[in-house]
Formats: structure tokens, C-alpha cells, sequence
């Protein structure tokens, strides 16, 4: 999305990236990012960024700004911006429940509100993390029982270390592939200690193995569901609601019925002329 110059998850004159998924990667002559999403991105691409912390006023092009965590994955960041035309909220991936390795969500109030929709239908309800927890627990459980390996299929960047956690929490250091190593190391540096070993009995992979995704088998997700973005809208109480990603259309609808005057947009739209 653009507003004015300024890239959301895009490219522009100057960018906020809110995380380091390559589906939110920034370009611009300076992007915005906190420094575990900087140092995370590194990882696969070189980027000029600018550092910025939660909670800390900032400049972007003109407009005061300032960062607040999404729960989404280390580092995840929304961020608000004092527009002429009014405040806006841009959610980036965002999730309202605390994860073990994602710092809490803080949502802010303001006039204009671009939210990811990536399970904006009903029918994605899941359950809270820590009763999916015992559900990750039982199936490793069951497996051992059975003599066989438990093997667990994460997104490496932010889910495979939430699973690593939940593992290390309950008693087991997983064996982890490389990729995932790489990140967890990240997150370590920033305080977030992960066990994982070269020869653990339950294997966290980025590749095979039983998903833990809000599509998978297991529903742990690091976004939000329906019902969080929901209240995510009334957390933020806006004037104006645009929807992005996954069911933007179905979510923007939705929200028109709830009173919220709501629209769908594109990644990468210029949504500056609605405003
Ligand atoms: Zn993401």
C-alpha cells in the first residue's frame, strides 16, 4: 500500500517494513523497520534500513509516526501516522494473542485503518495458543508412545521458534535444519533463549512433517482469526477501514454491515485519494 509517498510493506519514496516475511519486504530510499525485523531480513536480503524502536516518535517524509508491536513474530511492528488528513493504522500482519516468542500487540486508536484480512471470514476461528499447545504436546506425546519420530512442519521465520519454545517449555530440545538454526539465533540475540540440538527425539522442520498453521493440521497461527480482527477494529475504532491480503474483500464487506465503513485494497495500492 502507499499513502502519500510513504510505502507500507511496498515500495516508496520512503517505506515502513512491518516484519521480515519476504511477502512484506520494503524498498525505498529509507525503510523503516525495528531492529529485529532488520536484522531478521538481513538473512536473505540487503536493504538499506533506518532503525526504529516500539513506542518512540519518528519522522517518516513529514508525518510524526510511531511504531507499536503486533504479536505477529519477533520484531513485528504496526505503526500510526499523523497524516494532515487525520491518524492512520497500518496493522501489518498482526496477531491480538500472546505468543511465547512475540512481544505483546498494542493496538492504538485512529481515524483510518488498513488491516491484514488473511482469515477475515468467520469460519476461522482458532483455538487460544495455549490450548493448541497441548495439542502439539499430545501429538509428540502419541508419536513417542508409538516408537515413531514426531516430526513438525513450521514457516522457519517466527512459527518454527514458537514451536521450538512451546518443545523447550515442556521438556524437549527438537533437532532444527539449518534455516531454522539461522533464525533462532536471531531471536536468542534479542533475548528470546531457544533450546535446539543436533539430535533431539521430536524434529521442528521448515519442510516435512505435521503443519502448524492457521491452514494446517494444527491451528497455531501468528495472525490473527476472525474474531481478533474484529476486535482489533474496535480496539482501534476508525472512521475508515481498509482491508488487505487474504479475505480483504469478504472482511471489508462484513465490516460495512457492522457499521465500519469499510473497503478492500491491493497490495501496493495508492489509497492517499480515499483519505
Ligand atoms: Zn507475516
Amino acid at each position: 500500500m502507499r499513502v502519500n509517498v510513504i510505502g507500507f510493506d511496498w515500495r516508496g519514496k520512503v517505506a515502513f517494513q512491518s516484519h521480515a516475511h519476504t511477502d512484506h519486504f520494503a524498498s525505498g530510499k529509507i525503510v523503516h523497520a525495528t531492529k529485529p525485523t532488520i536484522f531478521l531480513s538481513h538473512l536473505r536480503n540487503s536493504t538499506l534500513y533506518s532503525q526504529v524502536k516500539y513506542g518512540k516518535k519518528f519522522y517518516i517524509e513529514d508525518y510524526k509516526a510511531k511504531l507499536y508491536p503486533s504479536g505477529h513474530m519477533l520484531g513485528s511492528a504496526g505503526i500510526k501516522i499523523w497524516l494532515d488528513e487525520g491518524t492512520l493504522y497500518y496493522t501489518g500482519d498482526v496477531k491480538l494473542e500472546k505468543l511465547r516468542t512475540a512481544e505483546r500487540a498494542k493496538i492504538p486508536k485512529a481515524d483510518f485503518l488498513i488491516i491484514e484480512a488473511t482469515f477475515g471470514v468467520p469460519m476461522y476461528s482458532f483455538p487460544e495458543p495455549r490450548k493448541v499447545e497441548k495439542e502439539i504436546i499430545f501429538y509428540v506425546e502419541e508419536q513417542l508412545d508409538r516408537g515413531e519420530k514426531p516430526v513438525i512442519r513450521a514457516n522457519p521465520y517466527g512459527k518454527a521458534q514458537e514451536i521450538i519454545a512451546i518443545l523447550n517449555a515442556h521438556g524437549y530440545t527438537p533437532k532444527v535444519d539449518r534455516e531454522i538454526l539461522k533464525v533462532s539465533m536471531v531471536y536468542s540475540k534479542f533475548g528470546i533463549k531457544l533450546r535446539a540440538s543436533s539430535e533431539g527425539e521430536v524434529i521442528v522442520s521448515s519442510s516435512k512433517g505435521i503443519l502448524v498453521s492457521g491452514f494446517g493440521k494444527i491451528k497455531l497461527s501468528n495472525h490473527a482469526d476472525f474474531w481478533e480482527l474484529v476486535k482489533i477494529v474496535e480496539k482501534v475504532k476508525p472512521e475508515k477501514v481498509f482491508t488487505v491480503f487474504g479475505h480483504a474483500q469478504s472482511f471489508a464487506k462484513i465490516l460495512n454491515g457492522l457499521g465500519y465503513e469499510s473497503m478492500s485494497i491491493k497490495r501496493g495500492e495508492e489509497i492517499g485519494r480515499w483519505i
